[in-house]
């Protein structure tokens, strides 16, 4: 079938397979093109290892270090008739480079928050890989089923305290539009909390160490998005601030608890960034246009696959690394910085409809939305006929 990109608001429902895998082989190059990753872990296990930040996790680890990777994911297969998620077909080409390269590697696909998901992590750690040296906990899901309970938990993305009013970009529109986000209750706070808090990744590691399979020294880190004044009431201060917050608590539970492994946890804070998941919070898309824009400008940009290297290179791999006041990782320092923030409140201010493609970024923005799947390449030919299908070797 020829593919070409089919955008339903915030997101693309299809995805092109040889797209994605020049995708991955870009990310795969530019580690190539870096020194070796100091100190590198060889058993190494992303839990939402499929696209964004956890699929640029896995590729350093494998490229860069030539670790062992065990990866869990959520994605779509292909049918004869439907392409599948750009996860699917991120994972297949992952699989066949990392293959080419005599790496090992194994991924599973189904939900990251069950008990059996975890039992079938374990069983390949076991059988194929030993113990784990470093677990990436990467995952973004607007829903989690309780693994005890079985109740569904949905997130929400809503400010805390009092109604918000902003500027946001509408992607499918293409309008710089206001919108009044409505405060959560307590029960939505607490939901978001449960789907997206350090919940699950301390669930995750105590299954690792139940079984036996976690290294001692072992390192693992969850991602957060910290952000400043223009973010912080959608994101920071707002129900995902909330669960995000919650990760900082997981990471000293974690700390304490496997103390006599000497497992060091960290929650990383990154760079925002163009993701599936990024894409559907409000205010994003137009936040991360402009700031990409003075970013550029500034010659500081950095795109995932720059963001997870420089933090294996520099922070996580350490024995002593830099850590913030909360025993952070800071990926955003740059981001955040107050000169880089203040010329993007001046750009924020006067930002409409009008001048929207000439202050912010939005070439930059919209060919990196169509690159999530797969789609925008030059080395791409899109009036080909390809198969959707593709296996994970
Ligand atoms: P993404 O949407 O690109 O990736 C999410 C991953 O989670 C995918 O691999 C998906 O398959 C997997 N996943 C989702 N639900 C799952 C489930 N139930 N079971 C198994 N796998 C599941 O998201 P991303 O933007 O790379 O976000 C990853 C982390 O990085 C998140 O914690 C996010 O908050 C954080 N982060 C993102 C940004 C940004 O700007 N995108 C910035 C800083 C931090």
């Amino acid at each position: 079938m020829v593919i070409k990109p089919k955008i339903r608001g915030f997101i693309c429902t299809n995805a092109h397979p040889v797209g994605c895998a020049a995708g991955v082989e870009e990310q795969i190059n530019f580690v190539r093109q870096q020194s070796p990753v100091k100190n590198a872990p060889k058993n190494v296990l992303v839990i939402g290892c499929s696209t964004g930040y956890g699929l640029a996790s896995r590729i350093t680890a494998a490229f860069g270090g030539n670790a062992n990777t065990l990866g869990v994911c959520f994605e779509k297969e292909p049918t004869e008739k439907r392409t599948g998620t750009a996860g699917w077909y991120n994972t297949a080409a992952f699989h066949q480079q990392a293959k080419s390269a005599g790496l090992y590697c194994k991924t599973i696909n189904g939900d990251a928050f069950s008990h059996d998901l975890k039992q079938q992590i374990v069983e390949l750690a076991r059988q194929d890989m030993g113990k784990i040296d470093l677990i990436i906990y990467s995952l973004a899901s607007p829903r989690r089923q309780d693994p005890d309970s079985g109740e569904v938990f949905n997130s929400t993305l809503k400010p805390v305290g009092s109604e918000y009013t902003t500027k946001t970009y509408d992607t499918s529109k293409n309008l710089v539009v206001d919108i009044s986000l409505s405060p959560a209750n307590q029960q939505e706070i607490d939901n978001t909390v449960k789907v997206m808090g350090g919940e699950d990744w301390e669930l995750w590691i105590k299954a690792l160490n139940s079984a036996g399979v976690l290294a001692d020294n072992c390192k693992t880190t969850a991602y957060t998005y910290i952000g400043k004044e223009l973010t912080l009431p959608i994101y920071g201060n707002a129900t995902i601030g909330k669960a995000k917050e919650d990760l900082d608590r997981a990471a000293s539970a974690l700390n304490q608890s496997y103390s006599d492994l000497k497992l060091k946890a960290y929650v990383t804070s990154l760079k925002a960034v163009v993701t599936q998941a990024s894409s559907a919070i409000p205010v994003m898309p137009l936040y991360i246009s402009l700031m990409y824009q003075v970013m550029k400008n500034e010659g500081v940009h950095e795109g995932v696959i720059e963001q997870i290297y420089g933090l294996f290179d520099r922070l996580l791999l350490s024995d002593n690394p830099e850590v913030d006041d909360v025993n952070r990782l800071r990926m955003d320092s740059v981001e955040t910085n107050d000169e880089i923030q203040d010329k993007i409140k001046q750009v924020w201010a006067k930002v409409n409809t009008e001048n929207f493609a000439e202050l912010g970024d939005y070439e930059g923005y919209h060919l990196d939305f169509l690159k999530l799947f797969g789609f925008g390449h030059d080395n791409v030919n899109y009036e080909a006929d390809v198969s959707p299908s593709a296996d994970w070797v």
